[in-house]
């Protein structure tokens, strides 16, 4: 059974280290169901949850609805497109001294934040320009 589960983790992995574009549970389960064909979804959510709660991946929620796993553990920041729903890294300095601005005026501890971006993806923005000429 352990190496049956920890076959199933390591195809998952290796699938998620193959992809820049920040996979849902299903996009993971179509394309794992090429490797082992019996595989749940539900399994296939149950090995991402424990890999996410083992940090040897991240969980995205960027406002969509949907869980998007990433194999980049370290930090980072993303913008979700509002027309394609494309989930890309953003190259930009780390903005954690929004802690202390989000500090300044509030008696409590803050510990962090969860920062997303969105707005129209650059392949979004030529399309919009190609149609409108
Ligand atoms: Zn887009
Ligand atoms: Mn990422």
């Amino acid at each position: 059974m352990a190496t049956k589960y920890s076959r199933q983790r390591e195809e998952i992995k290796a699938y998620l280290a193959s992809r820049k574009d920040h996979p849902t549970a299903d996009n993971v389960y179509m394309a794992i169901r090429r490797q082992i064909p019996n595989i749940s979804l539900g399994t296939v959510y149950r090995n991402l949850t424990m890999l996410v709660d083992a940090g040897e991946i991240t969980r995205l929620r960027v406002g969509d609805g949907v869980d998007h796993f990433d194999y980049d553990t370290s930090p980072h920041y993303h913008f979700v497109c509002t027309e394609c729903g494309s989930v890309i890294d953003l190259d930009m300095q780390n903005i954690d001294s929004i802690l202390k601005l989000a500090g300044a005026g509030f008696d409590g501890k803050i510990a962090g934040h969860v920062t997303y971006f969105y707005g129209v993806c650059g392949n979004c923005c030529k399309k919009e320009n190609t149609e409108s000429n």
